[in-house]
């Protein structure tokens, strides 16, 4: 909501005693003078004015989680165990996963209450690089990295996917990198070589990087880390 909006539902204030109150520095946004009538509040900002507190700002969370093989990349399930086991349980009922991963694949999972951030990072057109680890069941065929490169038709969704960087580190082992996540993607671009991704781990997400950050734990993003998305 614009921050002129949540002022004017203040039920003594006028227009003008609103537009005073911004031009003379006395709204507040996180402790910090606020002018412009058109800034936009979410539920996480603290908003002050005049020596009232208007709202209190919900706390935000931005987690990050190795995750290991074998747990669901989801809030809930009514069969398999997910990776809300891994957090506290005060957090449980409030974070949504930004990118999820198959149940079989390890690495860098991202999970937030503040899903205009999560978008951020997720949303295809904010062109965030997302880095996979890849051991497969075959050698590398050679036209693989061609392939990725022009882009490969998914007739479900009838989409071609966006160019994919391969790097290859070993005879059955690559490292790509995706500005998308398409459901099964890699599993499936693999598939038109015929060739069974047997491990798939994520490095990193944007400027996220799991680093050495042990399997199974997690840790709150750096200020630094949220700002960058
Ligand atoms: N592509 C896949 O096939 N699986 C993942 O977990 C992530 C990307």
């Amino acid at each position: 909501m614009r921050l002129d909006r949540l002022l004017g539902q203040h039920p003594r204030w006028s227009r003008r005693h609103v537009r005073q109150l911004l031009a003379l520095g006395q709204v507040r946004v996180n402790g910090q003078p606020q002018h412009q009538a058109t800034w936009e509040v979410t539920r996480f900002c603290r908003v002050e004015a005049d020596g009232e507190l208007l709202q209190a700002g919900q706390a935000a969370h931005y987690l990050m989680l190795h995750k290991p093989a074998g747990l669901l990349s989801a809030t809930e399930d009514p069969l398999h165990p997910t990776v809300m086991t891994l957090l506290p349980q005060a957090l449980q009922g409030e974070l949504h996963i930004a990118g999820r991963l198959d149940r079989a694949s390890t690495g860098l999972l991202v999970l937030t209450n503040d899903g205009n951030w999560s978008r951020r990072l997720t949303d295809p057109a904010s062109d965030k690089a997302k880095t996979y680890r890849v051991t497969l069941a075959n050698p590398v065929d050679p036209d693989t990295a061609r392939v990725f490169a022009e882009g490969i038709h998914f007739p479900f969704e009838d989409i071609v996917t966006r160019p994919v960087q391969l790097e290859q580190l070993g005879e059955r082992e690559v490292r790509l990198t995706l500005t998308e996540g398409r459901y099964h993607q890699i599993k499936r671009m693999f598939g038109r070589f015929r060739n069974p991704v047997l491990a798939l781990h994520r490095e990193s997400m944007g400027p996220l990087q799991l680093g050495t950050l042990p399997q199974g734990q997690y840790r709150r993003l750096t200020d630094a880390e949220v700002a960058a998305i």
